[in-house]
């Protein structure tokens, strides 16, 4: 089956293969983890060049890069995951996406003094391997 690639960007093999990596993914990854998958599918590629693919992908929009825990880390996904929330583990550093949108629930009463257009939640804690007992 042909994915459908995005327009004005240069397809190549190493292209498609970090864009179907996002693709599958439920939780943004880092860039390292996209090699690790790449690699693990019998790719060629060198890490340097993941990240190389990363920041054009981000450049052109079709990528997001999500840094988390004060920049510590950077992920990346889809950008048309762009309204997806997510807990991110402070020890192994497992990002979960969470199935719901807070804000939902309980949207902010200033509509009058301020137009709001999007909101940036970041949730962190530990995961159920790494929550001290
Ligand atoms: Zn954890
Ligand atoms: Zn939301």
């Amino acid at each position: 089956m042909e994915k459908k690639f995005p327009a004005g960007i240069k397809k190549t093999r190493q292209r498609e293969g970090v864009l179907s990596v996002l693709e599958k993914a439920k939780a943004p990854l880092g860039a390292s983890d996209i090699y690790e998958k790449l690699k693990g599918g019998g790719e060629t590629i060198w890490l340097s060049t993941v990240y190389r693919i990363l920041e054009h992908f981000v450049q052109k929009d079709v990528v997001m890069k999500i840094n988390v825990l004060d920049h510590e880390m950077a992920v990346y996904a889809l950008s048309s995951d762009r309204h997806k929330h997510y807990a991110v583990c402070m020890n192994c550093h497992k990002i979960i996406a969470i199935d719901n949108c807070p804000m939902e629930n309980f949207p902010l009463k200033m509509e009058e003094e301020f137009k709001i257009l999007g909101h940036n939640l970041e949730v962190y804690g530990f995961c159920k391997d790494c929550n001290p007992k």
